[in-house]
C-alpha cells in the first residue's frame, strides 16, 4: 500500500466539527493507503492552545529566550496530536500520537526558523507496519543537542512535506479552511477563484510573495522530491488544488494558457532610499539581521524595502553609517505570478495600465522569471490587487 500524508491546519483541528471532518477524511484514506497525519496547534489566538496564545504566556526578550519559546510553542502541536489521536481512536482507528522528535525530525539550531536536516523514519515505519496511524505534531523538531526547535510560522505544512519526501509518499494533502489555492487571498480580493492545478514553481513564487496559504519550504521540499501536493478544504469534498511539475501531461500546461495565474500581497513594508549609500548598506543590514527585498542600486543611492517591524533597527544602522535616508512607511507589495509570463510581451504594460486606471501610484517595481511586483501605499493594496486580478481575467471572463 502506498502512503498518504494528511496535514490538518489550525482551524481544522480547533473544533469538534472540524475534527469530525478530519476523522472522516483519515478513515476514507486509510481504506486504500497507509496514512500519516500531521497536525497544527488548535485554532488561532485567543483560542487557549493556539500558538500565539501560548507564546503570550511569557513576557521576555524574544532573542535571548528563543530556546524556551520554541519549547513553549511546540506544546500547541503536541496537545493537538493527542486530541486528534483520541478522536481517531473514538472512530475505531488505531492511531498513535508522536512529537516531532519522536517522529525522527532532526533540525539545525536556528530556533524559531529551524530547517529540517534529517528524518529518521524508523519509528514511523514501525508504527505504519504495525497498522497504526501516526499523528505527528507539526511545526517542530529536535536539534543535535536534544532541544526542541520550531520551523517558522506556518511550518506544519513543511513537516508534512518533509515526512512525505522521507517516506516516499504517493501524495501530501494539506487540509485547510479554503477550497484550495485561489487566484488571490480571498480576504483581499473577494472575486478570487479556486485554481484546480498549478506548478510547484508558481506556488513557490506565490508563497515567497506573501500568499500565506502554504509554507514556502513545504512546496520546495515537495518539488525537490517530486511529491504531488494537494491543497484542499477539510470542510468540503471538493478536489482542491493539485500542485505538480506538470511534466508528462499530454495537454498544454495550465501555465502556457494563461500568463498570470495569481495575485499575491504582502503588507507591513517600508521603502528606504539611502542617498550616497552603496553596497556597504546591505552588509550592515545583514549583520543586524534585517532582511531586504526589492533592491535597486544606482550610482548615487540604493533603494530597498524591509518589514515595518525592522524599521527602528534599520534607521539606527543607516545613521551609524552617516547616510541620509528617505523612508516611506506603510507600504505593501502587490505581485502578479505566472509561469506563462516568461517571454510573453506586454505583461508589464497591462499591469501599468491597470494600476494607472485604478489610480494606484507605483513606488517601485521588481521582477523575476515568473512574477512582477509593485510597491504601493498600504491603503491602495486592495485596489491594486483587485485591478490586477481583473486585468488578467482571474475572476473569470
Ligand atoms: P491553516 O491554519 O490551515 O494552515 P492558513 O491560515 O495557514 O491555514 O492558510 C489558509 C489561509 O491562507 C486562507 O484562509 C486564506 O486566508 C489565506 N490565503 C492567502 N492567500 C491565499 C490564496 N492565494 N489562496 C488561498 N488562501 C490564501
Ligand atoms: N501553529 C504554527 C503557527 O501558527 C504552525 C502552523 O500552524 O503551521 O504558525
Ligand atoms: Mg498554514
Amino acid at each position: 500500500m502506498g502512503i498518504i500524508v494528511q496535514k490538518f491546519g489550525g482551524t481544522s483541528v480547533a473544533t469538534a466539527e472540524g475534527r469530525a471532518h478530519l476523522t472522516r477524511k483519515v478513515a476514507e484514506a486509510a481504506k486504500h493507503s497507509d496514512v500519516v497525519v500531521v497536525v497544527s496547534a488548535m485554532g488561532r489566538a485567543p483560542a487557549p492552545y493556539a500558538t500565539d496564545t501560548l507564546l503570550g504566556l511569557v513576557d521576555c526578550d524574544r532573542s535571548s529566550a528563543a530556546r524556551e519559546l520554541d519549547a513553549l510553542a511546540a506544546c500547541g502541536e503536541i496537545i493537538s496530536s493527542v486530541v486528534v489521536t483520541a478522536a481517531l481512536r473514538g472512530l475505531g482507528l488505531d492511531a498513535v500520537s508522536l512529537t516531532g522528535a519522536q517522529a525522527g525530525i532532526v533540525t539545525d539550531d536556528c530556533h524559531g526558523q529551524a530547517r529540517i536536516v534529517h528524518i529518521d523514519t524508523a519509528r514511523l515505519v514501525n508504527h505504519i507496519k504495525a497498522g497504526q496511524i501516526p499523528v505527528v505534531a507539526g511545526f517542530q523538531g529536535i536539534n543535535s543537542r536534544g532541544d526542541m526547535t520550531t520551523l517558522g510560522r506556518g511550518g506544519s505544512d513543511t513537516t508534512a512535506a518533509a515526512l512525505g519526501a522521507a517516506l516516499g509518499a504517493d501524495r501530501v494533502e494539506i487540509y485547510t479552511d479554503v477550497t484550495g489555492v485561489m487566484s488571490a487571498d480571498p480576504n483581499v480580493v473577494p472575486e478570487a477563484r479556486w485554481q484546480d492545478s498549478m506548478t510547484y514553481t508558481e506556488l513557490i513564487e506565490m508563497a515567497n510573495l506573501g500568499a500565506k496559504v502554504v509554507h514556502l519550504q513545504a512546496v520546495e521540499i515537495a518539488m525537490h522530491s517530486r511529491t504531488p501536493l494537494v491543497i484542499r478544504s477539510t470542510f468540503s469534498d471538493e478536489e482542491g488544488t493539485i500542485v505538480t511539475d506538470m511534466a508528462g501531461k499530454p495537454t498544454a500546461p495550465f501555465a502556457a494558457l494563461r500568463p498570470v495565474t495569481a495575485v499575491a500581497t504582502t503588507g507591513g513594508r517600508a521603502q528606504l532610499i539611502v542617498e550616497g549609500g552603496n553596497l556597504n548598506v546591505f552588509s550592515a543590514m545583514a549583520t543586524n539581521g534585517v532582511s531586504v527585498d526589492m533592491i535597486n542600486v544606482f550610482p548615487d543611492r540604493v533603494a530597498f524595502i524591509i518589514a515595518m517591524a525592522d524599521l527602528p533597527v534599520a534607521r539606527k544602522v543607516i545613521d551609524g553609517l552617516g547616510h541620509k535616508v528617505d523612508v516611506v512607511e506603510g507600504c505593501a507589495k502587490v505581485s502578479i505570478v505566472g509561469e506563462g509570463m516568461r517571454g510573453t510581451p506586454g505583461i508589464m504594460a497591462r499591469l501599468a495600465t491597470a494600476l494607472a486606471e485604478a489610480g494606484v501610484a507605483i513606488l517601485q517595481t521588481s521582477d523575476s522569471h515568473y512574477s512582477i511586483s509593485c510597491l504601493v501605499k498600504s491603503e491602495q493594496m486592495e485596489t491594486a490587487a483587485r485591478a490586477l486580478h481583473a486585468q488578467f481575467g482571474l475572476g473569470g471572463m
